[in-house]
């Protein structure tokens, strides 16, 4: 038997969390654990904590709505599959929860075990589509880095978080040295393990609130949120030094690989994605020039160029 699944119930009345109880324990095949909220400032903390399977909510709840609940939680990044519960019939509510990211609207006075397991059935079977197809957006095959495409939509994000917020934030473009080599040495299939091993350091690497993609066919990218330049120098360097001394091993092939990286950060070295991914870029270039296997800030590298001319 599968474990069961958490389920949410958030609703004020108390007969009402004794009924789906009792309902669940009904339920022929699937195995649910009911937690259970009171209100609506509850219910958004239990519902952002993303530890559930599913949600069920009241549309009226003592101190607020379900509507703007759903909202609240759907804009701080939710994705858990919700159900609205309503007493009221036959008006607009089913439209509005749907544009509040419900995925279906069951009456109370409708509900049964077949109806409620039913629902659910099809909730969490929407919930996984969903994220396989979320998946296949925004993540990279080869390596499970976030994609390019992702990787431009949260650097928007970020910058104007950091700008509204005055919060700094750090980007790092990391090139792998030598990789041709590797595809020319040993073919194509060893330069990819190669890629899925400098990713998966590069992510274990990074913290938890950065994000970790794939920039282009060699290079990836780090954003790092607040994060000084100085500091993301460090990290990178750390993460340098700890794949220097990890070679990718291919059965008994051992490859020692490394990466050179620019860093760059807001808003010394720009404050628009164009002019911080530049100047990341240029730094990473200065560390290429300047022997590989080594991690270069913007500002060294504006210096380097300085002292050249
Ligand atoms: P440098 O140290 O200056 O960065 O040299 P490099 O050889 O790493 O850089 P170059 O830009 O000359 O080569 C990058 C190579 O990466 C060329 C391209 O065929 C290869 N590449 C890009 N994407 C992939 C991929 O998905 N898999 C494999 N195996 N190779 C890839
Ligand atoms: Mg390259
Ligand atoms: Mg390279």
């Amino acid at each position: 038997m599968t474990p069961p699944r958490r389920l949410l119930l958030i609703d004020d009345e108390r007969l009402q969390h004794r009924l789906v109880g009792q309902m669940l324990r009904q339920f022929r095949g699937a195995h649910f654990e009911l937690e259970v909220a009171s209100n609506c400032r509850e219910g958004l903390e239990q519902l952002r904590t993303g530890r559930h399977a599913a949600a069920l909510l009241d549309y009226r709840l003592t101190d607020g709505d379900g509507l703007s609940l759903l909202a609240e939680a759907r804009a701080s990044g939710c994705r858990t599959p919700v159900i609205f519960l309503t007493a009221n019939t036959g008006d607009d509510l089913d439209m509005a929860a749907l544009e509040a990211g419900a995925v279906d609207y069951l009456e109370k006075a409708a509900l049964s075990p077949k109806v409620l397991e039913r629902a659910l059935r099809y909730a969490l079977r929407l919930s996984e589509t969903l994220e396989q197809l979320r998946q296949l957006a925004t993540r990279d095959q080869l390596t499970g880095l976030l994609n390019r495409r992702e990787f431009d939509r949260i650097l928007g994000d970020e910058l104007n978080r950091s700008r509204r917020f005055g919060r700094s934030l750090a980007l790092a473009l990391i090139d792998i040295d030598h990789f041709k080599k590797v595809n020319d040495t040993h073919g194509h299939p060893a330069g990819d393990a190669v890629l899925q091993h400098v990713a998966g350091i590069v992510a274990a690497q990074a913290r938890n609130v950065d994000f970790v993609a794939r920039y282009g066919g060699e290079e990836m990218a780090v954003i790092m949120i607040e994060s000084t330049a100085g500091a993301a120098r460090v990290a990178m360097q750390r993460t340098a030094a700890y794949l220097a001394l990890t070679p990718c091993r291919i059965g008994e092939l051992v490859l020692p690989v490394t990466f050179s990286a620019g860093v760059a950060s807001v808003p010394d070295d720009g404050d628009s994605s164009a002019g911080l991914i530049a100047a990341a870029d240029q730094a990473l270039y200065a560390a290429k020039r300047t022997g590989r296997n080594r991690v270069c800030s913007a500002q060294e590298a504006q210096l380097a160029q300085a002292v050249a001319v």
